[in-house]
């Protein structure tokens, strides 16, 4: 469902008119960078999720583009997902800021323009179009994630997800849902637009974070393995090793935690979602809707603001 109203560098306007001109260059050279943030009808009300920790990783990409300043702080930044929030009157829904180059940088260079920012909010949408309770089928992408070096994995810059749009897009017009990347030297990277986790001998397994997102939801459940007695090993994972994993799940604000039964042709486990990945999906679940015990660390309320 679209909204009625979108913030635009410190006001909200119709969403109708929260358009921005043609010739902008954070459009053409996709120099911008974003976040992806969930609200939750959790237990106690409408809530959202880790959200200072997203506003600071959109600082944190920002930072790593090269914009010297924005023009809006974590406080303030969230102080607006409120606003947006409520004046649409959504509980749970998607949250998409986006600063973007805008006033010039047709030189190529971030000092010629300025940042502008604004905030989106909409109902969240089914993650991979259909129902994922099921599990996964994955696929290796042909395309690599970027070399640390080129692209700077540790941001969501916006120019970065045509190396993701490349490999989702092949993936599913070869029938899988999802595919996982590798990164430039051949060990497995993460999903398009989520970290991935495998399942071996009773230990979580994922990549360290050399060449992916600090993922909040990846960090989410390495908190939750913990608290459970999951244990939990970042290391280097090679193509193979994938196959006989006896569970794999993708993760991520957008698609939660979901597992994956196959990959390549092969299946994953007995081919269906694995009792540590059912765990997980259920804590996760528990997390975002304010019943775990570090829901209240991790949830910020939408609550109307404080009267002066
Ligand atoms: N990797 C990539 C490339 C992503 O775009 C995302 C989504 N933000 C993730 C991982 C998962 O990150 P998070 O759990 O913070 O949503």
């Amino acid at each position: 469902m679209t909204s009625q109203f979108t913030w635009l560098n410190g006001a909200l306007v119709e969403t109708a008119r929260a358009t921005v001109p043609f010739l902008t260059v954070g459009l053409h050279y996709g120099v911008g960078v974003f976040e992806g943030i969930r609200a939750y009808d959790a237990e106690k009300g409408a809530a959202v999720f880790r959200l200072r920790d997203h506003l600071r990783r959109l600082h944190g990409s920002a930072r790593i583009l090269g914009f010297r300043e924005l023009p809006y702080s974590v406080d303030e930044l969230a102080a607006a997902v409120g606003e947006t929030i409520r004046a649409n009157g959504f509980g749970g829904c998607y949250i998409r800021p986006l600063v973007y180059l805008a006033e010039g940088g047709w030189n190529l260079t971030l000092d010629t323009g300025k940042p502008h920012v604004g905030i989106a909010v909409w109902k969240q949408t089914v993650y991979a179009g259909h129902d994922v309770g099921g599990g996964l089928k994955a696929n290796v992408s042909s395309f690599t994630r970027s070399h640390p070096g080129a692209n700077m994995t540790k941001a969501k810059i916006a120019g970065n997800y045509v190396n993701s749009v490349l490999a989702k897009t092949e993936s599913q017009r070869l029938g899988f849902d999802e595919s996982i990347m590798l990164d430039p030297e051949g060990y497995v990277a993460e999903c398009t637009g989520a970290n991935l986790f495998l399942v071996r001998n009773g230990r979580l397994l994922s990549p360290p974070l050399d060449a992916i997102l600090e993922g909040i939801t990846r960090a989410t459940l390495i908190t939750i393995a913990g608290d459970v007695g999951i244990a939990v090993e970042e290391r280097r994972l090679s193509r193979d090793q994938l196959y006989v994993a006896d569970e794999a799940m993708v993760c991520g604000t957008a698609a939660e935690v979901v597992g994956i039964t196959e990959i390549d042709g092969r299946r994953i486990g007995d081919g269906r979602v694995g009792p540590v990945t059912a765990r997980l999906t259920q804590a996760y679940a528990d997390a975002v809707r304010g019943t775990y015990p570090r829901s209240d660390e991790w949830l910020e309320y939408v609550r109307p603001p404080r009267r002066a």
